[in-house]
């Protein structure tokens, strides 16, 4: 039977592994001691969409993307994820509403596991791959691939090297320095990948009912030009009753985050609201740029997220706790510094921030007004892009990659999409296909 390695236990490694345990003999190294990768940290908002949480429409063409997308939510409907069509007369009448107020309402079926759930979700997609025969070594960091003659014979750990026949790299943003590396010194060609940069948006969850509850939107996507600068800004991750938290991005720099829960909520919903950034010459590294902006703001907030009422940030002041005291907002995160982020970020992104809050008040009324609390930095690095084929093999015949980890996708289904992808691939490859 033919040896796989998978190296990394995220949704892009399970997934994989879930479309080959038929075929081949299935390992998994995971270097921490549980399943799940970071999206067992994150409050599952799956959205079923081929262009969201990456692009699969790069690898095929738009139908199989779609049905790519179909089966992927089967999968996840068996472990127990409801899912919930979306209302078609009001998503239409949400699509005409944006379009009026000069953005795009991006149509997306979406499912929410949420934090207190997820664990038992994954617990169920790694029971069913050890009955399938996969076999899960946790506490094992993959440090090397060993090959010989163009072809990768095996990987190298602390105990000891596992021999294969095909190797799936999924190691997550976590693995993602440690994949740059690996990839240098094989030869294998790399891109960088835009960033997104902006803030935590704060409202109390009036301002968003009409569409979540209304239009039951559970994230709802809308995707807006800036006047001023034509920047690319768009909404995220919108956690209703949710709460914002600090999220370390490495071992010197942090941000801000957000998530919801099933059983407990807030009386607010926040949300990021994030600016497109791409650079080229001379400074084509985009992580490097929002690191030193994460700098930046962590430095002037004390070694703790920023917060500023945006009737503050519109009047050129910085908050201070007696100001935010007096919104009508109150902070679900309090271990923050009241502070003005418009010295920590460039006024570029500070206007395409107002300016996209301008326009989405126009669906959202009230996410405008001077009580909105905001949090900085809120940055999404994404890794670098690994150059591969369609199936995502890389210039060496038997090693793919996917996931986050590889800059191909960035969100749970996109892992799993581009998990699946890899693991059609080295299917067909045994297959002769
Ligand atoms: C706080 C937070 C909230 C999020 N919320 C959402 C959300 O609501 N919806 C959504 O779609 N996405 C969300 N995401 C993103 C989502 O979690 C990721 O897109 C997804 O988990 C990526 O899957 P992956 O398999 O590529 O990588 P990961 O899930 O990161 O898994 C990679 C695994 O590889 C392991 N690994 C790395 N290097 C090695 C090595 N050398 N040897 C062995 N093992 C290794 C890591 O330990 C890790 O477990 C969130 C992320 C975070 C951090």
């Amino acid at each position: 039977m033919v040896k796989v390695i998978i190296v990394g236990a995220g949704p892009a490694g399970l997934f994989a592994a879930h479309e080959l345990a038929d075929f081949c003999d299935v390992t998994i190294l995971e270097e921490r001691d549980h399943v799940g990768g970071s999206g067992l940290y994150s409050d599952g908002k799956l959205n079923f969409h081929p262009r969201i949480g990456g692009d699969i429409t790069q690898f095929m063409p738009e139908d199989d993307a779609w049905m790519l997308i179909s089966y992927i939510k089967q999968i996840f409907s068996g472990l127990g994820v409801e899912l919930h069509p979306p209302d078609e007369t009001g998503v239409r009448d949400l699509e005409a509403k944006a379009i009026k107020a000069g953005m795009r309402f991006v149509r997306i079926e979406q499912s929410h596991i949420g934090s207190d759930h997820l664990p038992l979700v994954i617990g169920r997609m790694r029971s069913k791959l050890e009955e399938k025969g996969v076999e899960f070594r946790l506490r094992v960091r993959v440090r090397d691939l060993i090959l010989e003659s163009g072809r990768i014979r095996g990987v190298e750990t602390a105990e000891g090297v596992y021999p294969a026949d095909a190797i799936l790299l999924a190691p997550g943003r976590i693995g993602s320095n440690w994949l740059v590396d690996l990839m240098k010194r094989l030869g294998v060609g790399m891109s960088y990948n835009p960033l997104d940069i902006g803030v935590r948006v704060e409202v109390p969850n009036e301002v968003f009912e009409e569409i979540i509850q209304g239009y039951r939107c559970w994230d709802p996507k809308f995707h807006i030009h800036t006047p001023s600068y034509d920047d690319f800004s768009r909404t995220f991750c919108v956690c209703p009753r949710g709460y914002v938290f600090k999220e370390a991005y490495d071992e010197e720099v942090f941000g801000v985050n957000g998530h919801s829960m099933r059983e407990k909520g807030s009386p607010n919903t926040n949300f990021a609201l994030l600016v497109r950034i791409s650079l080229t010459e001379p400074l084509e590294n985009t992580t490097e740029y929002g690191r030193r902006i994460a700098q930046l703001a962590n430095t002037l907030g004390g070694r703790r997220p920023i917060l500023q009422r945006l009737g503050d940030l519109r009047g050129h002041r910085r908050s201070t706790w007696e100001r935010i005291e007096r919104s009508y907002v109150e902070p679900t995160l309090r271990d923050v510094t009241p502070g003005d982020i418009s010295m920590a970020y460039p006024s570029r992104i500070v206007r395409d921030l107002l300016e996209a809050l301008e326009i989405l008040d126009r669906v959202a009324p009230g996410v405008n007004t001077d009580s909105t609390l905001i949090y900085a930095p809120e940055i999404k690095f994404y890794a670098m892009r690994i150059e591969t084929d369609n199936q995502l093999r890389t210039a060496i015949p038997n090693l793919y990659v996917a996931g986050d980890g590889a800059g191909v996708s960035r969100g749970i289904v996109g892992a799993a999409a581009t998990g699946v992808i890899a693991a059609r691939g080295i299917k067909a490859s045994f297959s002769g296909a």
